[in-house]
């Protein structure tokens, strides 16, 4: 194994496109696919015994790929999501890269995809991010974001299911134009009975595709019913565990009359170790120690329903990093308001009967929510400096 090439950033090369494309207009993104991407990506294959290909940045196109490509037929893929956002002060930062770059690396093990230093992977994403950065993100579109994408699949010809012998490892940058988003807190409804998003021993809590295309049935007969989301729940006891794509907090006032901010714990795999997820209960830790205790922990939905009853619960937020933006119905498929990461929870629909979160006016966020909202915010436009923050 010692002589693999190891993922090295420091050997990219890079061709520029001669085709480049316009910025489309909000209108012409509405009107047709949802789904743009920037004019480069950057690739690089790895080999069982060779180790990693140099890296490439080059035009966004095609992957050459046999029909009998292992990712096809096993589910060999894992991602992420992160964004650049640019700051009122015209620079373009990033928000903790390395803890996106770490859990890739945790994703890719547990489907049997290479390893590779993240460190270099970073490097890679913010390389891509400064070249496309001034064209996708001008300076006048402060206050706005864009969506990286790095993924890895399995790409050898396999038919028999084998560790895969052959991935591509590429980097991808989605545009979003800027949406104006409903304002308003989201209402959620209680996963189906029949159906899970996790389960323990699974690898509900990698970030593999194979956790998200079968979990768009349930989320779209929420749409149907006019809810936001799916609040999945786990186990005969109705445990809380992830908000669609994003994790779930609950403010609330215990029985002892203590104020609790509670989440769902990491440790029976169920949920993603989201960033947004460990900055909230880092920043809550530190900052808010006085008035609330932190807590990663399991609770049912029908703790929130007695909670409810007894006007013991104060707020409720998603978080999460998000990129859908569902153009046929006008919702956010996906825990945010396009440039935030925190969205209020005003209502949760559970086997026919409602609780109720109060929010702040118009479902704007409540003041626990609204804080940590703009911590973060502040943190990615630039407006407080913090050492989660890269400027690039
Ligand atoms: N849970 C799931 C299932 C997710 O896909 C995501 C990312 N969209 C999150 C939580 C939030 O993670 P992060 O804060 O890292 O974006």
């Amino acid at each position: 194994m010692a002589d693999q090439q190891p993922l090295d950033a420091s050997k990219l090369t890079c061709t520029y496109t001669s085709n480049p494309q316009e910025v489309p207009s909000k209108a012409a993104l509405r009107n047709g696919s949802e789904t743009i991407c920037t004019d480069h990506m950057i690739t690089a294959s790895w080999k069982a015994g060779a180790g990693w290909s140099a890296p490439e940045l080059k035009p966004f196109g095609p992957l050459g790929l046999l029909p009998s490509a292992s990712c096809l037929h096993y589910a060999y893929e894992c991602f992420e999501g992160l964004k650049a956002y640019r700051g009122e002060d015209g620079k373009l930062r990033m928000f903790r890269t390395d803890r996106n770059t770490r859990r890739f690396l945790m994703s890719a093990g547990r489907i049997s995809l290479p390893q590779f230093d993240p460190d270099e992977l970073e490097k890679l994403i913010h390389k891509l991010v400064s070249v496309e950065g001034s064209k996708w993100l001008p300076q006048d579109r402060a206050g706005d974001f864009l969506y990286v994408r790095p993924t890895m699949i399995g790409t050898d010809s396999q038919l028999g299911v084998t560790t895969p012998r052959e991935a591509l490892l590429y980097i991808i940058i989605g545009y979003t134009p800027r949406v104006d988003t409903p304002v308003g807190g989201k209402r959620l409804l209680t996963s189906p009975d029949d159906m899970v998003r996790s389960w323990v021993g699974g690898f509900g809590y990698a970030k593999v595709g194979a956790n998200y295309g079968p979990s768009v049935l349930a989320n779209q007969e929420a749409i149907r019913q006019g809810y936001h989301q799916i609040l999945w729940l786990y186990g005969t006891e109705g445990f809380c565990t992830e908000a669609g794509g994003s994790n779930f907090f609950v403010l609330w006032k215990r029985k002892d009359g203590k104020k609790e901010l509670m989440t769902a714990p990491l440790d029976d795999q169920l949920i993603l170790d989201g960033v947004t997820r460990r900055s909230c209960i880092e920043l809550a830790r530190e900052r808010l120690k006085d008035e609330i205790e932190v807590t990663e922990r399991k609770f049912t939905i029908e703790d929130l329903q007695e909670a409810a009853a007894e006007n013991r619960l104060i707020e409720s937020f998603a978080a999460g990093t998000a990129v859908s933006f569902d153009t046929s119905s006008g919702m956010i498929l996906d825990a945010d308001d396009s440039k935030w990461f925190i969205t209020p929870i005003s209502q949760i629909h559970h086997r026919g009967k409602d609780i109720n979160i109060p929010t702040g006016p118009d479902g704007r966020p409540a003041e626990i929510t609204g804080k940590i909202k703009g911590w973060l915010g502040d943190m990615m436009y630039g407006r407080a400096q913090h050492e989660w923050v890269t400027e690039i």
